[in-house]
């Protein structure tokens, strides 16, 4: 089969990495990919964010399966248009896809399948909005309805942050995302995050994750797209686990497709485990970034299999299974990153660093310069990936490997694995 994976961050990169083993892809194309794509697939410059050009590419190159990474395409609703000209595709449908793309369709959806989640109300008038907060306990958290690239939650501690909130929302900080907005209860717990393999009515646990959102060292500074992560967490034992599938996802499912949308793709559940249990705080409908680095060095089954069991509705007889090791990823990112940073600076030792065994850096935010030099090129630049027998011994391994790599323009945090946010 003729497979096209869109995106060209890390995460597409271990996609790429985990299906170029498969003896069932003849050509594995990525678009637009990066240099470390390269290594495993044809990368081909085009806009992800434009489903024109997504359906074009897959028509030129007559392929079988589409797989995109990030949210964006299918919050576009590129799966709906490529069953129109007939391709297959791995992901939900632009209405499926509202569980990330709208939280207050996802809160409906709690509502209506009784889903453990914060208790929380919709405004789209400032004055009611500031009237609720004045009534309710402090913290409480603001939320921009719509896609705001993480930058949509805020959680206030008194009310004055709250209402700077609210104002900067309405006044269109997040664009149409945010001329609705949540005010939802606080949890208190420990963050996980889940994920599960659906086609539609069945869900098989993927694996557990736990990441660190925060720029600095113990958890401080701004939220970034994540620095790092590690699977599985020790905070989600099996019935935990098992209450998040029996609670959570499934009735998901069932709703959703209740509804005439199934649910087909990768569910990846942030949640809040609270002393009443798991809570759910948001939906995504695709792999995160840098989880999906940890998840994916850990399927011993084929995964190009898994997905077809998925878009196939035969995932009931599948069974996925992991490694027993421990995968930890360290985010090394622009020095300046979640703010200003600078590009182009030239990384070297990145092949030094995949000799090591157990060793996979994947390029997060990287290009080639002319002289063919790896550069940096975003934010979130690598993803050292490390496997081993325990998270000890894979976060020794993972900061082993980013001494090999040189990057005068680089930073990343020294704790990962070691706090439990
Ligand atoms: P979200 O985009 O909804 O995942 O929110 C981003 C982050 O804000 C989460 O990862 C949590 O750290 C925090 N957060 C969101 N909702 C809540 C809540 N109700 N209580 C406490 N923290 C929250």
């Amino acid at each position: 089969m003729k497979v096209l994976v869109l995106g060209s961050g890390a995460r597409e990169h271990a996609m790429c990495w985990s299906l170029a083993n498969s003896p069932l892809i003849s050509k594995l194309i990525c678009a637009p990919g990066n240099p470390g794509i390269a290594e495993e697939a044809q990368c081909i410059n085009i806009n992800i964010n434009n489903n024109d050009e997504i359906i074009s590419l897959a028509l030129k190159e007559k392929v079988d399966l589409v797989i995109p990474g990030p949210e964006i395409p299918l919050v576009n609703g590129i799966i709906d248009e490529l069953h129109k000209v007939n391709i297959r595709a791995f992901g939900p449908s632009k209405e499926a896809s509202k569980l990330e793309g709208s939280k207050k369709f996802t809160k409906n959806i709690c509502k209506l399948a009784n889903i453990p989640t914060a208790e929380s109300e919709v405004f789209t008038n400032r004055d009611e909005a500031i009237k609720y907060i004045k009534k309710n306990k402090l913290p409480i958290v603001i939320k921009a309805d719509g896609l705001a690239a993480g930058k949509g939650v805020v959680i206030a501690q008194n009310e004055e942050e709250a209402i700077t909130a609210i104002d900067n929302s309405f006044n269109g900080f997040f664009g149409e995302a945010g001329k609705t907005i949540l005010i939802e209860e606080y949890l208190e717990g420990v963050e996980a995050s889940f994920f599960a393999l659906c086609d539609g009515v069945t869900a098989i646990p993927l694996a557990n994750a736990q990441d660190h959102k925060r720029v600095g060292d113990g958890d401080t500074g701004p939220n970034t797209g994540g620095m790092g992560a590690f699977s599985p967490t020790p905070n989600l034992t099996e019935s935990v686990n098992n209450n998040i599938i029996d609670d959570i996802i499934i009735p998901t499912l069932i709703e959703m497709d209740k509804r005439g949308s199934p649910f087909q793709g990768i569910l990846y559940a942030g949640l809040m485990l609270t002393k009443d249990g798991p809570k759910l705080i948001e939906y995504n409908v695709r792999f995160g970034d840098p989880e999906c680095q940890v998840i994916l060095t850990r399927i011993k089954s084929n995964l190009f299999e898994a997905i077809l069991a998925a878009v196939d509705h035969t995932l009931e007889k599948f069974h996925l299974r992991f490694y027993d090791e421990v995968a930890l990823t360290i985010v090394m990112a622009s020095n300046g990153y979640p703010g200003k940073y600078k590009t182009h600076s030239i990384i070297k030792g990145i092949a030094d660093a995949n000799n090591i065994k157990g060793i996979k850096v994947f390029h997060a935010g990287t290009t080639l310069d002319s002289e063919k030099n790896i550069v940096s090129n975003g934010g979130r630049v690598l993803s050292v990936t490390a496997n081993a027998k325990n998270i000890e011994e894979a976060r020794v391994l993972a900061y082993k490997a980013i001494d090999y790599i040189k990057w005068d323009d680089g930073f990343y945090r020294k704790d990962i694995g070691k706090t439990s946010s």
